[in-house]
C-alpha cells in the first residue's frame, strides 16, 4: 500500500514529516493482505527478531495494544524503525507477496502501531513515562544487578541497554553529546524521522531503567579501565561511524564546502532551519552540489533545499542503480526537483578570489566490471571533463568509527580503517567483558543492523556476567 506524502512542493518549505502514517482503516486493511504464512519469511529477516505475522495478526483484529506489546518483545525502538529501517532490503523484500510486486508494507504497520501507543494506547510496561514521571536519572526498573556501561546512545547502544535492563542489569549509557539518539537526532532530518519521536522511545528505555548521562566522553571524562574501577563489569561499545570522509580533491578547504556531518548535525541538533529563533545560521548558497549517493547525500540534498538552496545536484560517481540510498528517499528527493549527476566524478573545487566555492570540475564515467564491492567499477571517460556552475559543496562520501575513545583504548583490536574487530556472533572484542556493535564496527550501516548487534552483545554480555562469579544475575531472557 503506498503511503500518502505532503506534497512535493510544499514540503520542500518546511520541515515536517514527509510521509503521512497509515490511518487504522489503512493499516487494517494492510494487515489483512497478510498471508500469515506457516514459515514466515519476513520474521527470518528482521535482525532484531520480531514476531511480524503475529503483531501483523493483532492490528487485522484491531488489537492494536497487543501489537504493539508484540513488536517491543523484541524492539525498543519501533516509532524509529518504522520509519527509517530498510524494509525493503529486509522483512518486505522477502515477504511471499513481494514475487507479485505488493509485499505487506511491514513498516507502515509497525510505525501505526507505534504512532498508535503513543496517542491512544495503555503502555506496555511503561506506566511512568506515559504519565511523565521518567527522569533524566532513569527511575524505571533498576535493580540490583550488576553495572553494565554502554558508551554511545545510537540504535545499536540502545538496544544493547534495554534488553540488559529487562534482564535487571544496572546499565548507564554515557553520550558525548547533549541529545540521546545517535544518528537519529543529529543525522536523519526532521522531515525523515520527527526528534520528538525518538525522544519519547528514548524516555521509554529510561522507563525500564536505562540511565543515560549525556555530555560524557568516554576516553575524555574517564576511561575504560576507569569505568572497571568505579565497578561496571562489562562494556558495551556503541560509538558509531562520526568522522566524515573527504575526497581528498583540490579546494576541500574552500568556504562553502561541507562535510554532510556539519551540514545535517547543524541543520538537525542545533535547529538552524529554525534561525534566527535558534542562532545557528548556515551559510547555504544557491546552487548546492551533494557528492555522494547514500542516505547521507540524499538528507543532505533535501536539508539544503529546504534551507532556501535554489537548485541541488546529487553527483554520484556510478549508475542511479547503485546508489545505497533508500530507493523511497531517492524518489523523494527527485519529486522535490533535486537533479541527479550520475556517472560524474568531481576532480576539482574551484574557488574565486575570497575563496568562496564558484565551481566543480567533474569527470563522466562508465562502468566496467564488478569490483570488491559486487558493483560495476566506474572509470573515468578521458576527455570528458566539464565544470559545473555551484556555490556550495556538501561532501557526503561516508563516515569512519569515532575516534575518541578508541585513541584512548589503544589497547582495544581495530582494523586499517578503525573498525573495532568483533567475533560476529557475540560482538565480543579481544577485551575481556568489552563489547562492541553497529558503526563502529560495520562503518556506516542500517540502524537496524546496528539495533541487531546491540541485541546480540546484550545476549553474549548476559550470558559472560552469568558465568562470572561475581554476578548475582542468573535470570535468563
Ligand atoms: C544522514 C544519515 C542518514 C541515515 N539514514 C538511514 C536510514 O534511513 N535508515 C537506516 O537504517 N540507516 C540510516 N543511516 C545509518 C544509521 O543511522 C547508522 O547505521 C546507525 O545510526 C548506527 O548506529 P550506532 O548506534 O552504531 O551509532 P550512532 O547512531 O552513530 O551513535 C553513536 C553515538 O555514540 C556517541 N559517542 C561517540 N563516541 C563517544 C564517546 N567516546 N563517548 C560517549 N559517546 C560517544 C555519539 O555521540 C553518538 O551519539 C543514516 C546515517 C546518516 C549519517
Ligand atoms: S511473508 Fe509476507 S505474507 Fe507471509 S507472514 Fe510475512 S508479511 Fe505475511
Amino acid at each position: 500500500m503506498t503511503v500518502k506524502k505532503q506534497n512535493a512542493k510544499d514540503r520542500t518549505k518546511n520541515f515536517n514529516e514527509v510521509a503521512f502514517g497509515l490511518s487504522q482503516e489503512e493499516a487494517v486493511n494492510e494487515a489483512s493482505r497478510c498471508l500469515f504464512c506457516k514459515k514466515p519469511r519476513c520474521s527470518t529477516k528482521c535482525p532484531v527478531e520480531i514476531d511480524i505475522p503475529r503483531f501483523i495478526e493483532a492490528i487485522k483484529n484491531k488489537k492494536f495494544d497487543d501489537a504493539i506489546k508484540i513488536i517491543k518483545e523484541k524492539n525498543n525502538l519501533p516509532g524509529v524503525c518504522g520509519r527509517v529501517c530498510p524494509q525493503e532490503d529486509q522483512c518486505e523484500g522477502v515477504c511471499v507477496l513481494a514475487a507479485k510486486k505488493t509485499p505487506i508494507n511491514i513498516g507502515g504497520l509497525e510505525r501505526f502501531a507505534a504512532d498508535w501507543e503513543l496517542k491512544e494506547g495503555t503502555p506496555y510496561e511503561n506506566q511512568r513515562f506515559r504519565t511523565g514521571q521518567a527522569s533524566d536519572k532513569g527511575q524505571g526498573t533498576r535493580t540490583s544487578g550488576a553495572k553494565v556501561a554502554v558508551i554511545g546512545s545510537g540504535p545499536a547502544g540502545l538496544t544493547c541497554a534495554g534488553d540488559l535492563a529487562r534482564l535487571g542489569y544496572r546499565v548507564t549509557v554515557f553520550e558525548a553529546l547533549h541529545t540521546a539518539g545517535g544518528v537519529l537526532v543529529y543525522g536523519i532530518p526532521e522531515f525523515r524521522l520527527p526528534k520528538d519521536i525518538v525522544k519519547k522511545e528514548v524516555e521509554y528505555l529510561k522507563s525500564l531503567g536505562v540511565e543515560i548521562k549525556m555530555n560524557f566522553i568516554v576516553g575524555k571524562v574517564s576511561t575504560l579501565k576507569e569505568l572497571y574501577e568505579e565497578g561496571y563489569k562489562a562494556v558495551f561499545i556503541g560509538t558509531g561511524a562520526g568522522l566524515p570522509s573527504f575526497m581528498k580533491i583540490p579546494g576541500e578547504n574552500l568556504n562553502r564546502v561541507y562535510s554532510s556531518n556539519e551540514l545535517l548535525t547543524r541543520a538537525n541538533l542545533m535547529k538552524a532551519y529554525l534561525f534566527p529563533e535558534y542562532d545557528t545560521p548556515i551559510n547555504i548558497g544557491r546552487r548546492v552540489a551533494v557528492i555522494g549517493g547514500g542516505n547521507t547525500a540524499m538528507d543532505s540534498a533535501r536539508v539544503s533545499l529546504r534551507l532556501g538552496a535554489e537548485k541541488v545536484y546529487i553527483v554520484y560517481r556510478r549508475s542511479e542503480k547503485e546508489m545505497p540510498a533508500r530507493r523511497e528517499e531517492v524518489e523523494n528527493a527527485k519529486e522535490e526537483g533535486i537533479e541527479l549527476h550520475i556517472l560524474t566524478l568531481p576532480k576539482k573545487i574551484l574557488g574565486d578570489e575570497k575563496d568562496f566555492v564558484k565551481g566543480m570540475e567533474c569527470v563522466k564515467m562508465k562502468l566496467g566490471e564488478p569490483d570488491a564491492s559486487g558493483r560495476r567499477r566506474p572509470i573515468p571517460i578521458e576527455g570528458s571533463e566539464f565544470t559545473m556552475d555551484v556555490d556550495t559543496v556538501i561532501v557526503a562520501v561516508g563516515q569512519s568509527p569515532n575516534p575518541v575513545f578508541l585513541k584512548a583504548t589503544p589497547e582495544l583490536k581495530v582494523d586499517k580503517w578503525n573498525k573495532v574487530v568483533v567475533d560476529p556472533e557475540t560482538q565480543a572484542t579481544n577485551l575481556k567483558g568489552v563489547y562492541a556493535g553497529g558503526d563502529a564496527t560495520y562503518g556506516d550501516d542500517t540502524v537496524i543492523a546496528a539495533m541487531g548487534a546491540g541485541k546480540r552483545a546484550a545476549r553474549a554480555i548476559h550470558d559472560y556476567l552469568r558465568r562470572n562469579d561475581k554476578c548475582p544475575i542468573t535470570k535468563s531472557q
